[in-house]
Parts: structure tokens; C-alpha cells; sequence
């Protein structure tokens, strides 16, 4: 298996050929490729995305069948079944690097702080079970003077939220954080942007942060 380096380099790559809508012919679908991975197969990234429509993981990062093992939930939010995913992924597959892949004006953020800001209490609770999950990140936006701009108060909101989600996965499991430590495993956050299709990778987790091991792992 590549290297977390080699990983995250080849996404960029990946990337920059989308923006460019310069496609890798490699990564189109074919015949032969399936067939090649029915038996078994071996992605080299895992990706915590959004759901949102927009922002599929295999085009934005022009990757193809078999290489990118892809959790979808609204909010990118971190809770026990995606730990278990990712969990089963580097155990399984040995895949050395974790992206949690947010994005700009994202509907689930600007949902919570809609939620923070006018409670309406009307929700599902399984709705509100993504709200509560992001809100520890972004309610202290709210006592400061981004309150007044909803525009910065969304961009910052939004990469609270990808910070909190990948810092949750390097802490919040002791089998991902034994990888990160013994294995090389990286988790990083990056943003995608809907306007420009850039992938923005801001929070590079290094090999190991040596950090804080207990912040996160009472919310499960
Ligand atoms: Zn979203």
C-alpha cells in the first residue's frame, strides 16, 4: 500500500484534473476494471463526505472503481457508525489516509445555525441527531461578531465543523489512533468549494499530534 503522502498527492492531483476537466482515461468505468475487482480490492483513500449532490468524492477527485472507500452523511458529522466505517476500512484494507470532505454553504450547517439561532423545536429527532452533532463546533461562533455576517459566519462554520469531525476520528477511536501512531495513518480535513471545484486540504493531520486524547471521546 502507498503511503498517507502518496495518498493525499494523488487526490490533489486528482483534483486539479477535475478543475481542469483534463479527466484521467483511467479512472472511466470500464468492463475489464470491474471484473478485475470483483474479487477483492484495495482502496488507498477513505473519504467522510457530505451528501450533498454536488460533491460526489470519485468525480471531484477523479478517481475511479475501487479506489476510494466512500462514507456519505448530511453534515459530514462524525458518530459511531462512521467510526466504525473507518475503523473497518484501515483495519480491512490498510487504507493509510482519511479525508473528512466538507464544503461551502453547506445545508446542514447553515441548518444548525438556523436551529441555534431561532429553536424551533419541531424537528425529527433523527434530524436532530445530525444538528446536536454539529453544534458544539459552531455555537461559539455565535458569541462573537461573525454573528452579524451570515456569509463568513457559514465559511467559518463549516470548517469548525470539518475541524471538529477529523479531530473526533483521530481521537475518538483507539484502533484509528493506534494507526495514526504506529501505522502512519492520517486524517486530514479539507473543504470543497462549490463555486471554483477546489479541494482545499487546511487541517493536514501530521503522523501523530501526540494531542489531547480525552476532548473527544465522550460524544461516542
Ligand atoms: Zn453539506
Amino acid at each position: 500500500m502507498i503511503s498517507a503522502k502518496e495518498a493525499l498527492d494523488r487526490l490533489r492531483e486528482g483534483n486539479r484534473r477535475f478543475v481542469s476537466e483534463d479527466w484521467s482515461g483511467e479512472t472511466l468505468p470500464s468492463t475489464s476494471r470491474r471484473r478485475e475487482l470483483a474479487g477483492a480490492q484495495q482502496p488507498f483513500a477513505i473519504i467522510l463526505g457530505c451528501s450533498d449532490s454536488r460533491v460526489p468524492a470519485e468525480m471531484v477527485f477523479d478517481q475511479g472503481l475501487g479506489d476510494l472507500f466512500v462514507i456519505r452523511v448530511a453534515g459530514n458529522i462524525v458518530a459511531p457508525s462512521q467510526i466504525g466505517s473507518v475503523e473497518f476500512a484501515v483495519e480491512r484494507y490498510a487504507t493509510p489516509l482519511v479525508i473528512v470532505l466538507g464544503h461551502t454553504m453547506c445545508g446542514a450547517i447553515q441548518a444548525t445555525l438556523e436551529e441555534l439561532e431561532r429553536p424551533s423545536g419541531g424537528r425529527s429527532p433523527n434530524l436532530r441527531s445530525i444538528v446536536d452533532r454539529v453544534r458544539p463546533s459552531v455555537e461559539e461562533l455565535l458569541e462573537t461578531p461573525l454573528r452579524s455576517d451570515p456569509a463568513a459566519l457559514t465559511y467559518h462554520a463549516v470548517r469548525a465543523n470539518i475541524r471538529a469531525s477529523a479531530a473526533h476520528l483521530r481521537h475518538g477511536s483507539q484502533t484509528i489512533e493506534q494507526m495514526i501512531q504506529t501505522r502512519g495513518l492520517r486524517v486530514v480535513g479539507a473543504e470543497y468549494s462549490l463555486e471554483t471545484g477546489v479541494v482545499d486540504f487546511f487541517d493536514e493531520g501530521e503522523a501523530w499530534d501526540g494531542g489531547v486524547h480525552t476532548e473527544f471521546t465522550s460524544g461516542g
